[in-house]
């Protein structure tokens, strides 16, 4: 049996040495179209910013260690450039010649490609993808450019522009629409802006580029962006050509349409990584992630299917994360603004905890978003940003929700604790007991954007802060009875209906139940005044 496999990285490569663990007599031919195989495409911006030093780090594997372990016959700088289903055949271009090649069994990963927008001068720009692409920008970088304009705020844009900061160059951030990081919703999204701010980057929200000049970039409005070099980072699209002249079926997000065993229309024809369409695990639809995680998963479960090994069918749900400067930045499932627009019914809950145990040295605060279904308690997804311990906490989730686990069940979750590492009550069980608070009714939460609304409809704003943190700063027209006078001065509140809120939300949750006792119409501000702040301090 001969499988050829088009690309030579992510999902590829997680598929040629797969069978070859499975299957000792079958020939595995590796056709990568770039110099180089089985590279970290993910450590690409950190060689740009040097903090991956030596490009070898980043190539994990040669052509020649993959021969002497796997028996893979890989081929570099080989492009395939036709693939003909019928007679399963296919055309290798390599140097100045073509050659053919057939196959028993075809696995496309070939990846995804950069979106080039026709911009007027958009040939100027560089994008990243390929080892390739990093040397192009290195040597510019090299030549010390003043100045440099990333276009596109997703991971890698923010990415690229952190490493390029870390360079020394004064570099702006250009995105079309108005937050970076499109996983995150806006209030998740206003502390990233804040942190990349802080570190220098020019930040032009809501801000498209419409050309691109010798050492500047413009946009809609006029503005000029100072740019020496200019780097485009505005999402990638799956490459699927070779399976659009194959015959095989597009499906309706733009990706190569496979079953749940990677199969495309062709049954001998497998498809994985960027190139191809997942299932979403929330509403079973078609989905995109170009994700490596995904990418590796499928060229297992490709190689498996191949040799004839039961497999499982594993939806995705997009879990990523992000360095951000110091912050961590991480996100699984859907967001709030996806399941609004499609109309789902969701709850979210914001908390603000520390990474681990207060008393001990560095904890450091971060803030986590559960969304969920008010009813069934399904967690729908969460998002996190923070210094210290995002990164687990996204991970338990994800892992919940995989395991349908509800949001008032992660409370149940039995966590490692120890002060250095967390919290007798970890964050994650912090967010199932509020979610089931919230749910069973035993208190109502109102959230940062209601904030606006709340005096119209009738409620008087209290800030149950000490005195001091009060003075710092409240929500305008707010009254100040600290969390622990509550009880003697409650007097002052009359027959108010009261809307209350602390620093994160735990001293108002404190209140809110007292005040209820106490026969108050009350609800209490889901992650307190320093969410609510932290998107006021966006427009400043
Ligand atoms: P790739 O790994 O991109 O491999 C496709 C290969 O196919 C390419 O080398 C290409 O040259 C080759 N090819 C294409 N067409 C042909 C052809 N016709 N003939 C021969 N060869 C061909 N994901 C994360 O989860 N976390 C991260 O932190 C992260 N960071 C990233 C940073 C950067 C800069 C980039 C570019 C991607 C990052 N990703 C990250 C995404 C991740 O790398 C991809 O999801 C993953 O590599 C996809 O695997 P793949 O096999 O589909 O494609």
């Amino acid at each position: 049996m001969r499988v050829v496999i088009v690309g030579g990285v992510a999902g590829g490569m997680s598929a040629a040495t797969r069978l070859r663990r499975l299957n000792e007599e079958a020939e595995i031919v590796v056709i990568e179209k770039s110099g180089f195989v089985s590279y970290a495409n993910c450590g690409l911006p950190y060689y740009v910013g040097g903090v991956i030093e030596e490009e070898g780090n980043l190539l994990l594997q040669t052509p020649e260690s993959l021969h002497a372990r796997f028996r893979l016959d890989v081929r570099v700088s080989s492009e395939v450039i036709s693939v003909d289903a019928m007679s399963k055949t296919l055309v290798v271009r390599s140097g100045s010649g073509e050659y053919e090649l057939t196959y028993d069994k075809l696995i496309l990963s070939p990846g995804a490609a950069p979106i080039v927008p026709p911009i007027p001068g958009v040939e100027r720009a560089m994008t990243l993808r390929t080892v390739e692409d990093v040397d192009r920008i290195v040597k510019k970088v090299a030549a010390q450019p003043r100045t440099a304009a990333v276009i596109g705020g997703g991971f890698i844009g923010v990415e690229i522009a952190e490493n390029l900061v870390h360079r020394g160059i004064k570099t702006s951030i250009i995105e079309a629409t108005a937050q970076v990081l499109a996983p995150l919703d806006p209030e998740m999204a206003a502390p990233v802006h804040l942190e990349l701010r802080k570190h220098g980057i020019d930040l032009h929200l809501s801000s498209a580029a419409t050309n691109i000049g010798s050492a500047d970039v413009t946009l809609a409005d006029g503005t000029r962006v100072e740019a020496d070099i200019v780097i485009l980072a505005i999402g990638v699209r799956p490459e699927t050509t070779l399976a659009k002249n194959a015959g095989i079926d597009i499906g309706p997000r733009g990706g190569i349409n496979v079953d749940q065993f990677n199969r495309t229309s062709n049954e001998d024809i497998y498809a994985i990584g960027d190139a191809a369409e997942k299932t979403d695990a929330l509403d079973g639809s078609a989905t995109l992630v170009p994700l490596a995680n995904i990418a590796n998963r499928h060229g297992r479960v490709v190689a498996d299917h191949i040799c004839g090994r039961e497999i499982r069918d594993v939806k995705t749900i997009g879990t990523a994360i992000v360095k951000v400067f110091d912050l961590t930045v991480a996100t699984t499932g859907w967001n709030e603004k996806r399941l609004t627009a499609a109309g789902v019914a969701c709850t979210s809950i914001h908390t603000h905890p520390n990474s681990h145990a207060g008393y001990y040295p560095d904890a450091k605060p971060m803030t986590l978003k559960l969304i969920f279904d008010p009813k069934s308690g399904e967690i729908f997804g969460a998002q996190g940003v923070g210094i210290d311990g995002v990164d687990k906490r996204i991970d338990v989730i994800a892992t919940a929700i995989r395991g349908d686990i509800t949001a008032p069940e992660l409370a149940d979750l039995e966590l490692a604790y120890a002060p250095p590492f967390g919290s007798a009550k970890d964050p994650v069980n912090m967010l199932g007991f509020i979610a089931e608070n919230v749910m069973s009714g035993l208190l109502t939460t109102v959230q940062w954007n209601d904030v606006a609304n709340l005096e119209a409809a009738g409620y008087t704003l209290l800030d149950v802060r000490s005195a001091s943190e009060f003075a710092a700063g409240a929500i305008p027209h707010a009254v100040n009875i600290p969390v622990d006078e509550l009880r003697s001065r409650s007097h002052e509140l009359g027959g108010k209906k009261l809307a209350v809120y602390c620093q994160v939300g735990q001293r108002g949750h404190t209140a809110t139940l007292l005040l209820q006792e106490l026969g108050f119409a009350v609800v209490n501000l889901d992650g307190g005044y320093q969410l609510w702040n932290s998107v006021q301090q966006e427009g400043k």
